[in-house]
C-alpha cells in the first residue's frame, strides 16, 4: 500500500497562539452558526469546545494518526505575534517543542520551523532550527503582514536553501484580522523566479485563488513550485465539481510528482474527520465523468510525493 502522509498540520495550545486567535475562533464559530440560523453561546464554545483543540504534547495528534491510519504526518506551529498580539509562549520555545516531538516520534513526524521574518532574530532562529535542531524546512504565514518577496523574507529563504531544506508557505485568504492579500499567490511568481532551485509548496491549493495559482504554476514549471490541498476538507464535500476540477488543474499544472495531501488539523477533524477527507481524495481516481485521475496520480498525491520531498522512508 502507498503510505499515507499529511504534510500540514499544526500542534495548538493556549499559550501557543494570542488570546485575539482564539478569539478569532469564537467570533467565527458563532457567525457560521447564526448562517445555519443556530445560536450557540460563544462562552460554550471558548471554555468547553476549544480546549479540546489544545494538544501541546502531541498525544492526541498521534492518536488520530492511529485510527485515521496516517503513516506520517509533518507538523509546525504558526507565529501570529507580530500580527495579533504576542502569546506567553514564545515562538522560539515552541520550534523547539515542536522539534522534542520529532525527536520523540522520529519514524512518524517531521517537522518545519515557523517565525515571522520581520523578527530580528528570525534569521538566526531559523539557522539553528534548520542545522542544530535538524527542522525539516521553513514554514511561513504572510498573513500576518508581510510578503514572500519581502528582503527579510529572502533572508530566511537562503538560510533553508543552505541547508537544503523545503518551504512551505500559506496561500489562499484568511479570517480577519489577518490579511488575506499578503498570501495572494501572485506573490509566490517572483519568489519562484528568484529561488528556481528551492522547493516551495504553496498550501492550500490557494482556497477560492486557486485559478491564480494555477496560472502562475502554469507558467513556471522550471521552478520547485508543489501544491498542498490541506483545508478543502468542506469545499471537497458541498463543491465536488469545483474541487476535482482545481486538483486537476494543479496536477497538469506542477505536475502529479508535485502534489501533496494534507489535513491542517487539528482545525477541520473535529467537523470533518481524516478518514472521511481521505476517502473523498481516494473517490477522485473513481470519477467516471468530468475530471479524471489515475490510481497512481492518487497514491502520489496521499503520500508518494511526501515521502520523496520530505525524504521519508
Ligand atoms: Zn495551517
Amino acid at each position: 500500500m502507498a503510505p499515507i502522509i499529511d504534510v500540514h498540520s499544526h500542534l495548538w495550545a493556549e499559550d501557543w497562539l494570542p488570546p485575539a486567535f482564539w478569539d478569532a475562533f469564537v467570533d467565527i464559530a458563532v457567525r457560521q452558526n447564526e448562517k445555519r440560523g443556530k445560536t450557540v453561546d460563544p462562552e460554550t464554545i471558548r471554555s468547553k469546545y476549544i480546549p479540546t483543540y489544545w494538544d501541546p504534547t502531541g498525544e492526541k495528534l498521534l492518536e488520530r494518526m492511529d485510527e485515521a491510519n496516517i503513516d506520517h504526518q509533518v507538523v509546525f506551529g504558526v507565529d501570529f505575534g507580530l500580527a495579533l498580539g504576542e502569546p506567553e509562549t514564545p515562538i522560539e520555545e515552541v520550534n523547539r517543542a515542536i522539534a522534542d516531538f520529532r525527536d520523540d516520534n522520529p519514524d512518524r513526524i517531521s517537522v518545519l520551523a515557523t517565525i515571522d521574518p520581520r523578527r530580528e532574530n528570525a534569521v538566526e532562529h531559523i539557522d539553528t532550527a534548520l542545522g542544530e535542531w535538524d527542522m525539516d524546512g521553513l514554514k511561513l504565514h504572510p498573513t500576518a503582514g508581510f510578503y514572500i518577496h519581502d528582503e527579510e523574507t529572502y533572508e530566511l529563504l537562503e538560510v533553508v536553501q543552505d541547508h537544503d531544506k523545503r518551504v512551505l508557505t500559506d496561500t489562499g485568504p484568511i479570517f480577519a484580522p489577518l490579511y488575506s492579500e499578503c498570501s495572494h499567490p501572485n506573490h509566490l511568481d517572483r519568489a519562484l523566479a528568484d529561488f528556481p532551485d528551492l522547493d516551495i509548496i504553496a498550501a492550500h491549493m490557494s482556497f477560492g485563488w486557486w485559478r491564480d495559482l494555477y496560472a502562475i504554476a502554469d507558467s513556471k514549471p522550471n521552478c520547485g513550485l508543489h501544491v498542498d490541498i490541506s483545508a478543502w476538507q468542506e469545499r471537497a464535500k458541498e463543491r465536488p465539481k469545483e474541487f476535482a476540477t482545481a486538483v486537476r488543474r494543479l496536477t497538469d499544472a506542477v505536475g502529479s510528482d508535485r502534489m501533496l495531501w494534507g489535513t491542517d488539523d487539528p482545525a477541520f477533524d473535529p467537523v470533518h474527520p481524516k478518514e472521511e477527507w481521505i476517502e473523498n481524495v481516494r473517490a477522485l481516481g473513481e470519477r467516471t465523468s468530468g475530471q479524471r485521475f489515475t490510481r497512481d496520480e492518487i497514491d502520489a498525491l496521499l503520500g508518494e510525493n511526501a515521502a520523496r520531498l520530505f525524504d521519508i522512508d
